[in-house]
């Protein structure tokens, strides 16, 4: 591999999003044994959090629970953009209706949006509640260990954006102050964090596994302009049906299914695409919905290995890996 790359596009903060990422940070040369991933200038592009407080509330909870949970500290995935790349790096939040370019290609970003209506910011509001719940009875219990760890959340943090992504990056002093994450254990997928959950609390459990999936409620899809290629990252079935709409009257050449090929609702079942795409390891595997077949040809990751999608004057080739052992 010897590309370098002038965009990056980051989904959502989660950690399955940007393992690939650590590790080239971790690899110490920012990019497996060559250059920097990122070139001097480029962009970084990222989910606008909605103006909902919810939206911030709930982001600086799941914050909290990962920093503890799953060992990787807050600053990671900002880390890491910093360690893979050559110089300077422009931070891009993205929301409905913005156009940017990617690889060339007008591309247009379909959520998250402004602001998340009422049923979704009461759903993420009872996340927030329930956190602030269990918080509340471990002080009364005088439960340490739960208290530690929902004590997390921090004053310092001002903006959740800069909390999540990283400031600007705009100068490359920054570089030298950051340093790369150190990673243990395996990141694919959720392993490692499945292992540190055993020594959790139920309740500390279920409410992560809670949080995490409302965070997907915030993921960015996108759609080329064309509307030929569409990345539907982990878009939470509430969502499928506004997605869906921009998507239906067209014959998609390439979809990324909706949370690793986990969640489907009817209203994707009209949708058309040459092919379909789940990125999914062990974890998920058993979750991944048949339902996607019917759209277009559907290539599994764990089973095809890793699929190289590009596009060509002859037509879009889609090129799959050996499957990993
Ligand atoms: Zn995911």
């Amino acid at each position: 591999l010897t590309e370098t790359f002038s965009e990056l596009v980051i989904s959502h903060p989660h950690a399955d999003h940007y393992n690939g990422l650590l590790r080239c940070a971790s690899s110490g040369t920012g990019g497996v044994g060559r250059g920097p991933l990122l070139v001097d200038g480029a962009t970084f592009f990222h989910p606008r959090v909605p103006e909902n407080p919810e939206a911030r509330n709930l982001l600086f909870r799941l914050m909290a629970l990962n920093t503890v949970l799953s060992g990787l500290p807050e600053t990671a995935l900002s880390s890491a953009v910093v360690a893979c790349a050559a110089g300077g790096i422009a931070r891009q939040p993205l929301m409905r209706g913005d156009a940017i370019t990617l690889a060339g290609q007008p591309v247009d970003v379909l959520w998250p949006p402004k602001t998340l209506d009422a049923r979704s910011s009461s759903r993420l509001q009872r996340l927030v509640q329930s956190y602030d719940d269990l918080a509340a009875d471990a002080a009364q219990q005088g439960d340490e260990q739960l208290l530690r760890v929902l004590a997390t959340i921090r004053d310092r943090w001002e903006n959740v954006e800069d909390a999540l992504y990283g400031p600007t990056y705009a100068s490359s002093e920054l570089r030298e102050r950051e340093t790369p994450p150190v990673l243990d254990g395996d990141l694919s997928d959720d392993e490692g964090i499945v292992e540190r959950e055993r020594d959790t609390a139920d309740s500390l459990r279920s409410l992560r596994h809670a949080i995490t999936r409302g965070a997907n409620l915030l993921s960015l899809v996108l759609a080329t302009a064309d509307r030929r290629y569409a990345f539907l990252g982990d878009a939470d079935a509430s969502v499928h049906g506004d997605v869906a709409s921009v998507l239906v009257d067209y014959e998609l050449e390439v979809l990324m299914s909706a949370h690793h090929g986990t969640y489907f609702s009817p209203e994707l079942s009209h949708l058309k695409s040459r092919y379909v795409i789940s990125s999914v390891g062990p974890p998920l595997l058993a979750n991944v919905r048949d339902e996607y077949d019917r759209i277009g040809m559907h290539l599994r990751t764990h089973r095809a290995g890793d699929i190289t999608a590009w596009v060509s004057d002859s037509g879009t080739w889609v090129v799959a890996g050996s499957p990993r052992p």
